[in-house]
Order: structure tokens, then sequence, then C-alpha cells
């Protein structure tokens, strides 16, 4: 490993302006902001990242958790994910953002996970990780070892033919279905981005995943107020029960009113190269009873893009499921 410099940021003025010399964006700079260091300190082991600075900024009061005067929850980039899944806010207005914490990685990782690392974690592509191997996230214009070689937990839906890697954030996939914003902080004052347009498709430049550019720094993430009697939920389907990423999830938040679903926000994890919003699915249940055959043409809407690759089509049909399951759990009687 390179040697580099650990700064450690007592203002958030200080870090942006230290981080806004950095030629690239987020991902691949050679100035960055460290969390919990789970995602930067492995990448930076294998040669994968080799920043020359990072900038520590734990130490920001960036840490709390508060609720917004319309009912909404304002949550710090560096709030841990144990803190934030335990949060009794977090359990009783947004449980689907509790569940996807907690299915992911395990207790001693979400306690030095911060929302703002988790946001930015990179993909868990095997060839990403691999300094022999080409990979045009990781080297732009290598090639792509997956798309020929070992692609069986990689994505279905939003692929280019630069890249297939699959996002393997849960909390993102509780996120996109709950609607959140990221809050930034830059060179160029404060901004809010929709959690829809907050990653990137790999498109032409897999590299770049995220609108963020050099020096931005997240500070919070803003949850709106939970709607008036939705019921939310978090569905992982994995190859075993602990410890491991999706190979299919679902994040749903439904009313129902009288056995008909009024409003519905569904988001998939484990299929997409990105969180993976399905719009189609929403409007496949809105105004619809909340019965198998209105989940099941759901599902199917959700999943009509899908691209399998040589070793991942079983993915499509479990993914419909996944979301069937997931919303049967949701309308079922309290
Ligand atoms: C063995 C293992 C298993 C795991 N299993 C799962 C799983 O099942 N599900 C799951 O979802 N995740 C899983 N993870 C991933 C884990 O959730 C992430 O590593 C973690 O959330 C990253 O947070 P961090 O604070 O440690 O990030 P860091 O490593 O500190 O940072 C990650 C990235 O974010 C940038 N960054 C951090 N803070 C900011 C900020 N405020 N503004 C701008 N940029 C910032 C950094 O520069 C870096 O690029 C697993 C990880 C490991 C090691
Ligand atoms: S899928 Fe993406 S991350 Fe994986 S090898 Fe191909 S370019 Fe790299």
């Amino acid at each position: 490993m390179k040697t580099f410099a650990l700064a450690r940021a007592s203002d958030s003025a200080q870090a942006i302006a230290t981080a806004a010399k950095a030629t690239t964006a987020q991902q691949g700079a050679e100035i960055r902001f460290i969390g919990g260091g789970t995602t930067l300190v492995d990448l930076m082991k294998l040669n994968v990242e080799t920043p020359q600075t990072l900038v520590d900024i734990n130490h920001l009061p960036l840490d709390k958790i508060e609720s917004l005067p319309d009912g909404g929850l304002t949550i710090g980039a560096v709030v841990r994910n144990s803190d934030l899944a335990y949060h009794p806010l977090v359990k009783k207005n947004y449980p689907v953002l509790s569940e996807a914490i907690l299915s992911g990685a395990s207790p001693q990782l979400r306690n030095m996970a911060t929302t703002a690392g988790n946001l930015l974690q990179r993909t868990r592509c095997m060839y990403f990780r691999a300094t022999d191997m080409p990979c045009n996230k990781r080297e732009p214009g290598s090639g792509c070892a997956a798309i020929t070689g070992v692609n069986r937990s990689l994505a279905i839906l939003g692929t280019s033919e630069q890249c297939i890697a699959t996002n393997p954030s849960d909390m993102c996939v509780a996120m996109a279905a709950l609607e959140a914003t990221i809050d930034v902080r830059g060179t160029m004052g404060e901004r809010a981005i929709p959690f829809a347009d907050f990653h990137l498709l790999p498109g032409k430049t897999p590299e770049r995943e995220t609108v963020l550019e050099p020096g931005d720094l997240v500070t919070h993430v803003t949850l709106p107020p939970p709607a008036p009697g939705n019921r939310s939920l978090y569905l992982k389907l994995r190859d075993r029960m602990s410890y491991e990423f999706a190979l299919a999830s679902a994040a749903v938040v439904i009313t129902a009113a009288n056995g008909t679903i009024t409003r519905a926000r569904i988001a998939l994890g484990g299929v997409g190269t990105k969180p993976w919003r399905s719009t189609e699915a929403e409007t496949e249940l809105t105004d619809q009873p909340a019965n198998e055959a209105t989940f099941r043409k759901a599902a199917d809407a959700a999943l009509r893009g899908a691209k399998p690759q040589s070793q991942n089509a079983f993915k499509v049909e479990l993914a419909k499921r996944c979301l069937v399951h997931a919303l049967k759990l949701a309308t079922q009687p309290a």
C-alpha cells in the first residue's frame, strides 16, 4: 500500500476546502473523507483505492438524529448504522429502514459504519477487487471481466455494456422507498439531492457512481414525514441468513384502506446497478385490490426491463417472488 496522510477535520468548511483540491469526483479521488472506514480501508488494503490524503470527518457535529417540525427526520452523516437502526423514531415511523440496516453486515460493522459511508459503499463485484483483472469501474477502458466471467450475484437492472455491478447497500434500498433526500455541502454551497437522483447508472462511465463533485461533503439524510397509516418492511433473500449481501431484496411502504392500496413506494436491492426504485410497480399497485394477482402484476412490471447475464437469470423470478411476499406481509391483517 502507498503511504497516505490522515487529516482530522475540525470543521466542515476546512474539510470541504481540503477535499475540493481533488481532481476527480469522490470515487477514485486522491483526497477522500473517511467515516467508519469499513469500505474505504478494505479497498486501500487491496490497492483498489489509493488516496493520498484521508480527511477524518468523525469529529464533525454530524452525529445526531433529530425530528423535524413537519414530522420528518434528519440523520447526520456520521451517525452509526447501529444507532440509526435502533433509534426509537426510526423503529416506530420507518421500520423498513431499521430492518434493512439490521439485515446487513454484522453488529461490529454496523457499529462502525456511518450513514454517508453506507450511501457510498462500493460494489462487491469480485473483479473490482482484483487488481490483476480487467474492470471498467476500477480502471476505465480496461474491460469488464464479469460479463464473460462469474456474474451470479451481479445486476439484472440498469446494466450497461461497460459494467453490470450490483449496488450492495441494504440501507439505500429502504431510503429509496422512503424518498429520502441527501443533503450535501460543497464549494458551491448547500444542496438537497432527491435519493433517486443521487446514484448514477453505469452507462459509459461506471467509475462515476454518484452526482457528488470534488469537495462535496454529505452532511445529512432527510426523511419525509411517514405517510399516514402506512406499513413498511424490508425482505432480503441471500445465500445464508447473516453476514451476506442480498441476491434480491424488497423495501415496501404501503398504505391500504378497505382492501385497496392507496399509496405504494417500492424499491428493490440485489438486482440493480443502483438502489432500484420501481415506479412501474407502484403504478400497478395504486388503487388496486391488495391481493396476489395485483402483487404479481407489480412484480412483473418491476422486472420487465431485466437483462440477465449467463449465471443470474434466476434473479428475475427470485426478485419477483421477493416483492410479492413482501407485499403480502405488508398488507396482511395486523
Ligand atoms: C464483511 C462485510 C460485510 C458487509 N455486508 C453488508 C451487507 O450485507 N449489506 C450492506 O448494505 N452493507 C454491507 N457491508 C458494507 C457496509 O455497510 C459498508 O462498508 C459501510 O456502510 C460503509 O460505511 P463507512 O462509514 O465505514 O464508510 P467509509 O469506508 O468510511 O467510506 C465509504 C465511502 O464514503 C465516502 N464518505 C464517507 N463519508 C462521507 C461524507 N460524509 N461525505 C462524502 N463522502 C463520504 C468515503 O470517502 C468512501 O468513499 C459489508 C461490509 C463488510 C466489510
Ligand atoms: S461488472 Fe463492473 S465492477 Fe465488475 S468487472 Fe465489470 S466493470 Fe468491473
